[in-house]
């Protein structure tokens, strides 16, 4: 029997989100659906809200916590009534299975129309794929354990997992919002010497302080670059950007260090979290001629079923400190145009987020 939930759509570019019905289908073999706690609002969302070419309708939300109340007879990893984290990073899946991305989809009806699609959790329920779907211990509040499936996972995982950086190793962040606090405190983990937080927001870099930032530099006042290479006699092993505007990305090739030439030592790597809003041009020679590393890091290159475990114990023992991450919460779906107005002005330090149900 079709499921209504209340949901946040996209119904049209430039226009706020309606809180409205939707109807979710019974769960196929591989869905499940889950109620939802709370979930995050994340900065990527906004680039989509913006963009005229997102199709609509369209519902929106990648990280949120709820509880399982029916799934598909394929499903074995979760149980009804079970705590589950919901991430647009698929949870399990090998080079072969993962590669079609667009096999996580899950139904959804608006206004009499089927529609088809990832993960969404501004909504009171979703119909997600099981790869979506992580289990959560049952002994964590589940507030502020709704940013690990995008937030925790893309800033601590582009640090631990895509850029693995070593104990001692020097670091700048760029952007230091939800996903740039989350790649502080996982350098912290890391035990990086030094972790350089950079951002145009005096009150976001102090806040940065409170993760682990052992330096900060105000961009809008002090070039970056020229600070960075000063501090650090050369540049930081890693520079990560958490934004994705043109500047940045060619900024942090320039943070990181020259390797050695004949001393079997490369370059220090820069590393793309952001979603870039363009293209950028790069200064190929400090590229080559530095042996200097550029990657991408999407999802932190990470193995949710693992992994979510891991962020979830560093958050029980204090060094993943995800209460302080977030810096607002707001009550109920009915606020996610405030919320979405109030990250986009630029007041929000950390994440915000939404709750929906006390669990
Ligand atoms: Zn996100």
């Amino acid at each position: 029997m079709a499921f209504t939930t209340r949901a946040a759509v996209h119904t049209q570019h430039g226009s706020p989100l309606t809180v409205t019905e939707i109807t979710l289908p019974d769960p196929g073999p591989t869905d499940v659906l889950v109620e939802l706690f709370a979930s995050g609002i994340c900065h990527s969302q906004l680039h989509l809200l913006h963009n005229p070419e997102t199709p609509t309708p369209a519902l929106m939300g990648h990280e949120a916590t709820g509880k399982v109340i029916a799934l598909g007879s394929q499903v074995s990893h979760v149980k009804e009534g079970q705590r589950v984290m919901l991430t647009w990073v698929p949870r399990d899946v090998t080079p072969e299975t993962g590669r079609d991305r667009n096999a996580f989809r899950a139904a959804w009806e608006f206004e009499g129309k089927t529609n088809s699609g990832g993960i969404y959790t501004w909504a009171e329920h979703v119909l997600a794929h099981e790869q979506l779907v992580v289990p959560l211990d049952e002994s964590v509040p589940t507030d502020v354990t709704a940013i690990v499936g995008c937030a925790t996972v893309t800033g601590v995982g582009a640090v631990l997992g895509s850029a693995k950086v070593p104990a001692g190793a020097t670091v700048a962040i760029f952007g230091v919002g939800g996903v740039g606090i989350n790649a502080i405190a996982g350098a912290k983990i890391a035990d990086a010497e030094r972790i350089i937080a950079v951002d145009l927001s005096d009150e976001k870099l102090d806040f940065a302080k409170e993760f682990g930032a052992t330096d900060t530099i105000n961009a809008s006042e002090t070039d970056p670059v020229e600070a960075i290479v000063e501090m650090t006699s050369g540049g930081v092993d890693f520079a990560f950007d958490a934004i994705g505007y043109e500047v940045t990305m060619r900024q942090i090739l320039n943070a990181v260090r020259p390797g050695v030439l004949g001393g079997g030592d490369r370059g220090g790597t820069a590393v793309l979290i952001g979603v870039p809003q363009t293209d950028a041009t790069i200064d190929a020679k400090a590229l080559l001629m530095g042996e200097r590393n550029y990657i991408g890091s999407l999802g932190g290159t990470s193995h949710p079923m693992v992994d979510f475990k891991q962020y979830i114990e560093w958050y029980k023992q204090g060094a993943l400190p995800l209460e302080k991450m977030i810096s607002v919460k707001y009550d109920g779906l009915d606020s996610i145009n405030e919320g979405v107005a109030t990250l986009e002005s630029g007041k929000i330090s950390g994440r915000s987020i939404m709750i929906y149900k006390e669990s």
